[in-house]
């Protein structure tokens, strides 16, 4: 098979992630016999330093043109960087939105999956932890209150804000049914977390994803408020299969389950649209503390790119083989220093650290 990937190295960590990415994709076409043709883009803080705008037209057409995206990350640090000084439209994180509005990717999937390697890790204590947990996040990317009207104006007097939150039945309904694709294939249980008790845009949801759920009779749904699904996350992370959500409730939610399994720098995402093409990213930032250090962790853009395997590439074989291989890497005792168990915790000998090329090199070495 032949595929054109569109890369987006971006800012800080990124393009030391995604060269990892790369290396390990490379090695699953030697060893599958696949050819994985790469085409650099510049988007964020990188796009602004070169062109003074953080995404071209041609960015995006180049985007369009390919099978699927790899990303690594883009922004700096918002107090320090020159890039935030810049009027809202024109900072890295635009370029971002710009890009998911034009691909018109509605489905963002943030799995969360705890790690038995990495037990200690997780913030919760033993009894809450139980067997441990695997869900995945279907957020809502196009609509709802970052895509909404808004406007500061002054009323009487007094500076006022103003920010809408829209959702037609068609945008629920997609993302719905993406939603009841992925609990089919999953322990087929989902649970859509909305606000109804207060919002109409969450009414309208909690309608349209019952009538979804009528064509999904062996998927079992469940309605959660959103702030009763923030509580359970951390009392019960273990119920959720599906976790269904619209744009910022989904925001918030996937940032409490990626840290509930202990380091940002192993959670993979991916964000679809209606056809075969999707944008793969780590669910972190470009980290600027740790940038241009080599320490940075690789696994959530080694595991996004599984991500891409699967979902735009039908090669499960290929993406199982990366995830194997990950999960070899960490049973074979070697951390990145994120995930490295803290001094004093009973692992502490058995580890070894060390700094991202490495790692990808070890996760290369156990795809055969
Ligand atoms: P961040 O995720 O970049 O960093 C938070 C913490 O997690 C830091 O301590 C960082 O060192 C650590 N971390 C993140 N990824 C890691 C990895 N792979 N390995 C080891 N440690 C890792 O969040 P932030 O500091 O709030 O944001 C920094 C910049 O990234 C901002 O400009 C923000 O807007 C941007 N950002 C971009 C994306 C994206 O590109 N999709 C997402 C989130 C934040």
């Amino acid at each position: 098979m032949e595929c054109r990937i569109g890369v987006i190295s971006g800012d800080g960590i990124g393009p030391e992630i995604v060269a990892e990415a790369r290396k390990v994709l490379d090695k699953i076409g030697t060893v599958y016999g696949h050819t994985f043709c790469y085409e650099e883009i510049l988007m964020g803080g990188c796009s602004i330093d070169a062109v003074g705008e953080p995404l071209t037209d041609e960015a995006v057409a180049a985007a369009k043109a390919s099978d699927a995206v790899l990303m690594g990350s883009i922004g700096g640090n918002t107090a320090t960087s020159p890039w935030y000084q810049l009027p809202p439209e024109k900072r890295p994180e635009a370029g971002l939105l710009r890009l998911r509005k034009s691909l018109n990717l509605f489905a963002n999937l943030r799995p969360a999956c705890l790690y038995g390697e990495l037990r200690e890790a997780c913030p919760l204590r033993d009894a809450v932890i139980g067997d441990g947990f695997d869900m995945v996040i279907v957020r809502e990317l196009t609509g709802g209150l970052y895509f909404g009207a808004r406007e500061t104006k002054e009323v009487g007097g007094v500076m006022t804000a103003t920010d809408t939150l829209v959702y037609n039945e068609e945008e629920i309904r997609r993302i719905a049914k993406r939603g009841f694709d992925i609990a089919r294939k999953r322990r087929r249980k989902l649970t859509s977390v909305d606000k109804a008790n207060v919002l109409d845009s969450s009414r309208l949801w909690r309608k349209i994803v019952d009538e979804v759920a009528a064509e999904y009779p062996e998927v079992s749904c469940e309605h959660m408020l959103v702030d009763n699904c923030a509580m359970q996350l951390v009392r019960d992370p273990g119920q959720f299969d599906v976790i269904l959500t619209e744009n910022m409730f989904g925001d918030i939610l996937s940032d409490e389950a990626s840290m509930v399994t202990g380091s940002i720098g192993m959670l993979s995402s991916a964000s679809l649209n209606d056809t075969k093409f999707g944008l793969y990213e780590p669910s972190g930032g470009s980290a600027p503390d740790i940038a241009g250090k080599g320490v940075a962790n690789p696994i959530a853009t080694i595991l996004s790119a599984a991500m891409m395997l699967r979902y735009s590439f039908d090669l499960d074989r290929e993406a199982d083989a990366v995830e194997e291989a990950v999960k070899q890497v960490l049973k074979d005792g070697y951390r990145t220093i994120d995930i490295m168990p803290q001094s004093g915790m009973a692992q502490e000998n058995d580890v070894t650290q060390v700094g991202t090329k490495e790692m990808g090199d070890l996760i290369c070495q156990r795809i055969l």
